[in-house]
């Protein structure tokens, strides 16, 4: 699909440009606009045309901190779940096996726990790099609130780069979550882990 105020080409499921805001979008390219005869003191067909872009470029095609906010919560209690459903019936399976075998669970407490949290990030990653370089581009906390994670033009990111995307986040949470106020703040509405990944988070 082409956007028919830039010409930008655009992931087949996007509803605007993420380039420039315009919601007028076409199978192929715009046509170039005909040629006008300027005549002194009326405003050419250009003038209006790039007034409705700047008025388009102003309704931000971005997501910002708080709709994303709230994608996180949704997400945050689905991977919990996931991760329950994961990790207790292998604890208690390997459990029992290590149990019939006669070793001391107490003495592996602390395996348990390591091998858990692995699991657990296991989890987290799969669930968000395989759902963001899907069909939707997004989290399943995403979709619900029309959101959508592309590169420049919002095309679809493979799961390579929606991987490094997950992991730029883990410095941001090491640092008390307080870069991710950068979303907050950038007109672009980029984190650490966008400006990395090279990908943004768009509003439908
Ligand atoms: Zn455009």
């Amino acid at each position: 699909m082409y956007c028919q105020s830039c010409g930008n080409s655009i992931g087949a499921n996007f509803r605007f440009c993420p380039k420039c805001g315009g919601r007028s979008l076409g199978d192929s390219p715009p046509t170039a606009p005909t040629a006008t005869i300027a005549i002194p003191g009326v405003p050419t067909n250009q003038a209006s045309n790039s007034a409705t872009n700047v008025q388009q470029t102003s309704s931000s095609a971005f997501a910002g901190f708080w709709i994303r906010t709230v994608a996180y919560l949704i997400d945050l209690v689905l991977i919990t779940i996931a991760t329950v459903i994961v990790v207790v019936p292998l604890s208690v399976s390997a459990g029992i096996r290590l149990g019939a075998d006669g070793f001391d669970l107490a003495a592996l407490e602390g395996i348990f726990a390591v091998v858990g949290a692995i699991l657990g990030t296991m989890v987290g990653w799969i669930y968000s790099a395989a759902s963001e370089s899907s069909v939707w581009q997004a989290t399943p906390g995403k979709r619900l609130l029309g959101l959508q994670v592309g590169d420049s033009n919002g095309h679809r990111i493979g799961f390579g780069r929606a991987t490094l995307r997950y992991a730029m986040k883990v410095p941001s949470q090491l640092a008390l979550s307080l870069p991710f106020l950068l979303v907050a703040f950038r007109p672009d509405k980029r984190g650490i882990h966008d400006l990395v990944a090279g990908t943004f988070v768009f509003k439908h």
